[in-house]
Parts: C-alpha cells; sequence; structure tokens
C-alpha cells in the first residue's frame, strides 16, 4: 500500500493535489516515511485564492463577535484532542513530547488572545476636530492573507498570525512547511468539522510554486513569512513589488551573556533549555555563550555537567529531553558546522556527533555539542546552524560582549544572566536585538505582545501576535463627519 499525499483543504472541503511532484515526511527518530506532500500548482493555489476571495464580504460582515466565537470552538477543540495533536507534532517534527505540549499551550493562547479582537480593534473617536465636523478612524479588514511557514514549530507559528486575521475580518490561506504538513492537515481537520463558513480558512502545501502564485496573485493582500531570512527577503521584494503587506521572521544567532556576579546555579538550567531545548531549532535557541571575565572556567565546567545529563532519544517516549533534528539535511547541516568549528581552532569540550540511540539507528540524532575558545570571526560564531551546538566566547566586559553581538547580522533574541539591575537596564537598552532575556533563556513573547525580532532577523514593521497583528490585518479608513 502507498503512503497517503495530504490534501489540500479548499473552500471547506479536502481536495487531491493533482501535482506530481511530491516531498517525503519523515519520522526524524525512526526514519519511517509518514505520508508525502504534493507540491501544489499555480492553479490549485488560485482556487484556494478564489475561496478567500468569495468568502471575504459575507465573513466581513459577520459581527465579529460571531467571528471569534469559532475562535473559541476552535480553541475548545484543540484542548480536547491536545495529547494527540502533541503527539502528531512529535512524530513529524522530532521534538519531544513535553516541547510538543508547550507548542500546544501557546497556539491554544494565540486563539484565546485572538478572541479579543473585537475589543483590541476599537478604533478611535475625535468630536469637533473643527466646529460641528467630528472625525473617526474604523479598521476595516482587508481580504484574503496568507502565512508561509517554517518546519520547526509547525503547529504554533501559523496561530501567531490567521486567528488574529480572520478575527478581523480577512480570510486565510496557509501554506506550511512541506517537511511538516501534518500538524496543520489535524488542525484543519478539526477546524473542518466546526462550522467555520466555507473558505474562510484553506490550506495549500507545496514550495516555490505554490507560494509564488499567492504572491503574484492580485487577489492576496498581504502576507506572513516565517523561515530563514535568504528565502524571507526574496518574498519581502516580491510582496513589495505587488504592492501587498508583509511581515517576515527571518533567521537567528542568539548572544547569551553571563556576567561575572551571575548566580551559576539558576543560570546554567536556564542555558540548558535555552541551547538544547528543542534540539536547538528554535528561533529563539541560545547559540553563543559570552562568558564575561573569570566566569569563563566556571562556566565552562558547569555547562559541560549540564549538558551530561540531557536525555536525548525518540520524543515520544516520556522522560526523553531532546529529541533528533527534525531532517537528514537538518543534520548533516549541523554536522558540518561541527567540523567547520574543528577545523578553524575551537576546543571541543563536547562531541554530539555519532550518539547512538538504541532501537533508533535510522534517526536523525546529534547530542549536545559544546566548543569553548571560539573566537566572533570563527564560522560558528556567526552563522545560524540551528542545531544543539554551544559556542563559548570569552569578552573582558559588557562592552566587548555588546560589540560582538553587534557585529551580528541577527537580531533576533538575546539574554543576559546578572544579579545587578543595572547591568540588566544597561544590556536592555543598548542591545539590539527584538526579544531580551534577563535571567531568561528564551526571551519567548506570550500571545498579547509582539513576536520581536530586529535587523537581519525581522523584515517589515508590525509583528505578529497581540495589538500589532491587528493591525497588520486591518486597514485604517478615517471618515470626517459633518451634518447639514
Ligand atoms: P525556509 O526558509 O527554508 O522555509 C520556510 C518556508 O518557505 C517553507 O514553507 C518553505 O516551503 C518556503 N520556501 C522555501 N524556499 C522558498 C522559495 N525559494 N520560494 C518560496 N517559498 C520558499 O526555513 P525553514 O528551514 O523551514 O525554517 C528554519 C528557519 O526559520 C531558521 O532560519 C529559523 O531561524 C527561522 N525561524 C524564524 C522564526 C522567527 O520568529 N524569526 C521562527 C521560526 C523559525
Amino acid at each position: 500500500m502507498g503512503v497517503e499525499v495530504v490534501k489540500n483543504y479548499i473552500n471547506g472541503r479536502w481536495v487531491e493535489s493533482k501535482a506530481k511532484d511530491t516531498q517525503d515526511v519523515i519520522n526524524p527518530a525512526t526514519g519511517e516515511l509518514l505520508a508525502k506532500t504534493p507540491m501544489s500548482t499555480r492553479e490549485e493555489t488560485l482556487q484556494a485564492i478564489e475561496a478567500g476571495k468569495a468568502a471575504f464580504n459575507r465573513w466581513r460582515a459577520t459581527p465579529a463577535l460571531t467571528r471569534v466565537r469559532h475562535l473559541n470552538r476552535i480553541r475548545d477543540a484543540f484542548e480536547e484532542n491536545f495529547e494527540e495533536l502533541s503527539k502528531i507534532l512529535t512524530m513529524e517534527q522530532g521534538k519531544a513530547l513535553d516541547e510538543s505540549r508547550g507548542e500546544y499551550r501557546r497556539t491554544i493562547e494565540n486563539l484565546e488572545c485572538a478572541t479579543s479582537v473585537p475589543s483590541l480593534q476599537m478604533g478611535y473617536n475625535t468630536e469637533d476636530i473643527a466646529s460641528g465636523i467630528d472625525e473617526m478612524v474604523i479598521k476595516q479588514p482587508l481580504g484574503v492573507f496568507f502565512c508561509v511557514a517554517p518546519f520547526n514549530f509547525p503547529a504554533m507559528v501559523p496561530t501567531w498570525f490567521w486567528p488574529f486575521a480572520i478575527g478581523c475580518g480577512n480570510t486565510y490561506i496557509v501554506k506550511p512547511s512541506p517537511q511538516v504538513p501534518l500538524s496543520q492537515v489535524k488542525q484543519f481537520e478539526i477546524i473542518h468539522k466546526l462550522g467555520l463558513p466555507r473558505g474562510v480558512m484553506n490550506m495549500v502545501h507545496g514550495g516555490l510554486e505554490a507560494v509564488n502564485a499567492l504572491l503574484e496573485s492580485p487577489d492576496t493582500v498581504g502576507m506572513s513569512f516565517v523561515g530563514s531570512t535568504r528565502v524571507g527577503k526574496l518574498l519581502y521584494k516580491k510582496a513589495g513589488e505587488q504592492g501587498k503587506r508583509a511581515q517576515v521572521q527571518g533567521g537567528a544567532k542568539n548572544f547569551l551573556t553571563v556576567m561575572p556576579d551571575a548566580n551559576l546555579e539558576r543560570t546554567v538550567p536556564a542555558i540548558m533549555t535555552s541551547f538544547f531545548g528543542c534540539a536547538g531549532q528554535r528561533c529563539l535557541s541560545g547559540a553563543v555563550l559570552l562568558a564575561v571575565g573569570e566566569i569563563y572556567e566556571p562556566l565552562k565546567k558547569a555547562v559541560v555537567e549540564g549538558a551530561k545529563n540531557i536525555i536525548v532519544g525518540n520524543g515520544l517516549e516520556e522522560g526523553v529531553q531532546m529529541g533528533p533534528m527534525a531532517s537528514k539535511s537538518g543534520m548533516d547541516r549541523v554536522l558540518g558546522f561541527i567540523d567547520k568549528g574543528v577545523k578553524e581552532g575551537a576546543e571541543l569540550l563536547m562531541d554530539g556527533r555519532g550518539i547512538q540511540i538504541p532501537g533508533y539507528e535510522k534517526g536523525f540524532f546529534i547530542g549536545p555539542t559544546i566548543f569553548s575558545d571560539v573566537k566572533p570571526k570563527m564560522t560558528i560564531a556567526r552563522e545560524e546552524i540551528f542545531g544543539p551546538v554551544m559556542s563559548i566566547v570569552h569578552v573582558k566586559d559588557l562592552d566587548e560582549a555588546i560589540d560582538v553581538i553587534h557585529a551580528n547580522r541577527y537580531g533576533n533574541a538575546s539574554s543576559v544572566f546578572t544579579t545587578s539591575g543595572k547591568t540588566a537596564r544597561n544590556y536592555q537598552y543598548r542591545v539590539k536585538a527584538g526579544n531580551i532575556g534577563i535571567n531568561i533563556g528564551v526571551a519567548a513573547p506570550i500571545a498579547t505582545f509582539p513576536f520581536s525580532g530586529m535587523k537581519d532577523s525581522f523584515l517589515g514593521d508590525l509583528h505578529g501576535q497581540g495589538q500589532d497583528a491587528v493591525s497588520f490585518f486591518t486597514e485604517n479608513k478615517v471618515v470626517i463627519t459633518r451634518w447639514f
């Protein structure tokens, strides 16, 4: 029996793609083929756009409270299916089951936050801007939006956007990562049963051809992209040429700074989660550890001790803390970086290559890997690795730490560990990164806050989640009134 090719969801119906090209969906812990993703054609993608366009006027006219009642139903159904959804996520992506549960908590929080759209998007009103003349802003939805999603948070990332978009009265198309389509398939199966009007939510699988169709159609109004900066920049340019709204959340290289006055006992567990949680495949993962002054030697020792205790394995097994790389190509890429670190002269304190997990010989595993004596110009200190690799750089003071951070092209997240309020304040004021952690290893904003990012980690102005999302998904219309 052949393995299933996942279907698109267009206009309230499951539709088989006619595309000849498919991509394998592989369980990264076992190497097992789970399904295939079709590389949907332009015509198929245009059908999804047409469905969104046809549904827009009626959905827009649906009272906002009725619209968000649908979000509430979806929220409750995700809660009821919480364990199954989390398992599917681990199966296709590899992360530990507890991490999948964490991702679904956040997914649900996004839905909860978006149910406030009616009170978040009130607009504003001023009387008598001149005698007897009033002025107001009304916020209106724009039409069909879409997102292009990455492989690392396949369940949550689309919910940074679509609950807010449809809550505001737009219609939507999700384009999942072809590597991990199954979480979205399951979410759409749930949504399908809940009576959302046809065409409000659609899903098209695929790659270049589908994304180009979404970008080039005059009937889509805006794009949210999350993925690598290289691809994000290409799509941002194209969206601009087409006159569409766009927000691009790109790659990252996150620096964590440990000051000599840090509380090491509390700091090390936070560092472990930051660098090795989700096997380093988070856009908020720590990548470079900047050890300031005399903390360097004790910190090196403490992080190696901490990393030795991390349990690596199949994420579906309770107790496993770190799963595999999400794909073979991802694993090969990370191994390439580790080789490069060795070649460029960094000291390999802990080597995660060749780790054997009994019973999972075909899995894409790399264990926690730690380099010390890393120089800022080395490849492993500069480029995004996206794996469980820590590079420790010794710096003399906070100024040098910030110089190293600012020499990097990315600015997604950065954390400082210190017991000094003055140092912490200095850090949050000066460091050019969108998400700052003070004694926090993974500075992940909750649903009511914008998911920020600076420099090459973000293109656009309005971010995902919260009030920013409401602004991105609505147009301000000014109305000036005088009655004779
Ligand atoms: P990717 O850029 O390879 O792919 C992202 C999406 O773009 C996928 O849906 C893919 O199908 C599509 N795509 C790829 N090439 C394309 C092309 N030429 N034209 C049109 N579409 C194309 O990224 P990825 O490997 O899936 O995700 C990992 C990256 O995502 C990392 O760089 C990570 O830092 C970043 N990320 C950033 C954030 C953030 O909030 N800043 C969050 C999660 C992940």
